[in-house]
């Protein structure tokens, strides 16, 4: 009787650790070609590498797409909420 599914190379759990070192490119040359080898074998290992690397490129697109003077608009915003509103700056007893 075969044993089906069995992995030979690594554990799911040593790849999937290894899966965002992969995408970046910052695996030694035998490790990548283990995890390649498992991933070979392994549908599941696979699909969680299609998914990382979904995550990346939406990040990636993200960042494409986020204009530089949002990081400003934050500071902006940051500043209004610690000073208050601005109509808070002269006694504004008004009747109703
Ligand atoms: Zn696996």
């Amino acid at each position: 009787m075969q044993l089906m599914g069995m992995v030979r190379h690594g554990t799911c759990v040593g790849t999937r650790r290894r899966l965002s070192d992969l995408c970046d490119g910052e695996l030694a040359a035998p490790a990548e070609a283990r995890v390649r080898r498992h991933l070979a074998g392994c549908d599941r290992c696979r699909r969680a590498l299609a998914r990382l690397e979904a995550t990346i490129a939406d990040i990636g697109r993200l960042r494409a797409t986020t204009p530089p003077e949002v990081s400003g608009l934050r500071d902006r915003v940051e500043r209004r909420i610690l000073q208050g509103p601005a109509d808070a700056d002269g006694p504004q007893d008004g009747g109703r």
